[in-house]
């Protein structure tokens, strides 16, 4: 049954307020700061759960700060319909990455509320900490931390980029406890969560450009990470030595990075989902000179597909590549630690269903793989039902110019929480 479209309106007016006030208080001109286990951070989640508390609905914390709001069901034993998404944000970054998620679910909340629904399952909205891997170097932080997959010895060897000091020492200073990540223990029960559904802006241009309000996510990318590679060659005059005896780390590397978006585009010609990056390509500028043969490049690389077969295939030809290229080039490719993030399908049925309501609400919508990673990932690798609704979005993400329209937010709202009580309902 379609949720009255003023319960909908009251629920819309409820998100602009939220937004205007999560702006307010983490302006950091140009932009927001909601540093991971920082203030911004902090500030957002206590302007949730005073929201949520305003809608009655029950407000938790966990020990390492997750935000849980639960609109109580009928049937508490069944388990929950799950919506959520990260409040912290990048330095001097847009108002909506990860909050529009948060959000969305409590509009959610507040419009079952509004149309007097008593759902049969707890609606149970997260508020998910340290997704930006800006602040410590890990992804998924906050999601991986709250079902027990960081490593144990996280809290105390991940450091802020920013302080330098550990996460363990960041989570004291919010008044959290870093033991459960120290022991493994997974503080939410995947058995007491029915499937879990993440809202979030997209952060590239395809639905401002396909003039389409949003997205229903096919899969998240996974990742295959090299950044800190190095070829090493030999420095040499750039006018005496003749090409026989040069190893030229700059050609090689360039050669590398070539061969691969070759490869790139015969793969994609082919129908395969796959995008390709050399981020940093650098000859070293404490010896590098206009008339010197480079004998050291530090390069990167990021390679993104929905297909993990497809990620290690690349991986081996990459090294085989290297090899080929280094007796070629008399250099040496050294890649360094890799990391490694495994692509995640949202769930069938669930974009099935988003894709019925979006039809049912008469909001366009179209399918899409996500190039970024999202804490959605973390969910749909242990195994719950997962999806991702995206919402339209000018001027990318991790930027103070990122844009999401009211009239949007309408959109998305509808289509979520029409699907959101056909699942709440289910026995
Ligand atoms: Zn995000």
């Amino acid at each position: 049954m379609p949720i009255p479209d003023r319960a909908l309106t009251d629920a819309l007016t409820l998100a602009e307020e939220l937004f205007a006030r999560l702006r307010a208080a983490s302006l950091d001109p140009p932009g927001v700061t909601r540093a991971s286990y920082g203030e911004g951070e902090a500030a957002a989640h206590a302007i949730m759960a005073e929201a949520a508390r305003g809608l009655g609905l029950e407000v938790t914390a966990d020990a390492i700060g997750t935000l849980r709001m639960v609109l109580p069901g009928s049937d508490r034993g069944l388990p929950a319909v799950a919506i959520g998404s990260h409040l912290d944000s990048v330095p001097h970054g847009g108002n909506y990455d990860g909050a529009a998620g948060v959000v969305l679910g409590l509009a959610t909340a507040a419009a079952l509320i509004a149309a007097g629904r008593r759902p049969r399952r707890d609606l149970l909205i997260l508020g998910i900490r340290a997704e930006e891997m800006c602040w410590f170097p890990a992804h998924y932080l906050g999601s991986r931390a709250l079902l027990g997959l960081l490593p144990k010895q996280a809290p105390d060897t991940l450091r802020r980029v920013d302080t330098g000091r550990t996460l363990a020492e960041h989570m004291r200073d919010q008044g959290l406890d870093a033991k459960p990540i120290r022991e493994g223990r997974a503080l939410l029960r995947t058995d007491r969560i029915a499937c879990f559904i993440e809202p979030h802006i997209e952060q590239g241009p395809v639905l401002v450009e396909e003039a389409l309000p949003i997205g229903i996510v096919t899969g998240i990318r996974g990742s295959l990470r090299y950044p800190q590679a190095v070829v090493h060659g030999r420095h040499a005059h750039a006018g005496a030595v003749p090409r026989a005896f040069r190893r030229d780390a700059a050609m090689a590397g360039v050669a590398l990075i070539s061969a691969l978006d070759a490869r790139w585009a015969m793969l994609e010609a082919g129908g395969a989902d796959l995008v390709c990056t050399a981020g940093i390509l650098a000859t070293d500028p404490a010896h590098h000179a206009p008339t010197k043969v480079p004998g050291l490049l530090r390069f990167s690389l990021d390679i993104r597909s929905l297909d993990a077969e497809l990620l290690s295939e690349i991986d081996h030809w990459l090294k085989t590549e290297a090899l080929r290229i280094g007796d070629a080039r008399g250099v040496e490719f050294d890649f360094g630690p890799p990391t490694h993030a495994a692509p995640a399908r949202m769930d069938a049925g669930l974009r099935d269903l988003l894709m019925r309501a979006a039809m049912a609400a008469g909001v366009p919508a179209k399918e899409m793989a996500s190039g970024a990673g999202h804490d959605c990932a973390t969910f749909a690798g242990v195994g719950l039902p997962s999806a991702m609704l995206f919402l339209r979005n000018r001027n990318g993400s991790h930027n103070p110019d990122e844009a999401l329209d009211m009239p949007d937010v309408a959109a998305a709202l509808a289509v979520l929480a029409r699907m959101v009580a056909e699942l709440l309902d289910q026995a």
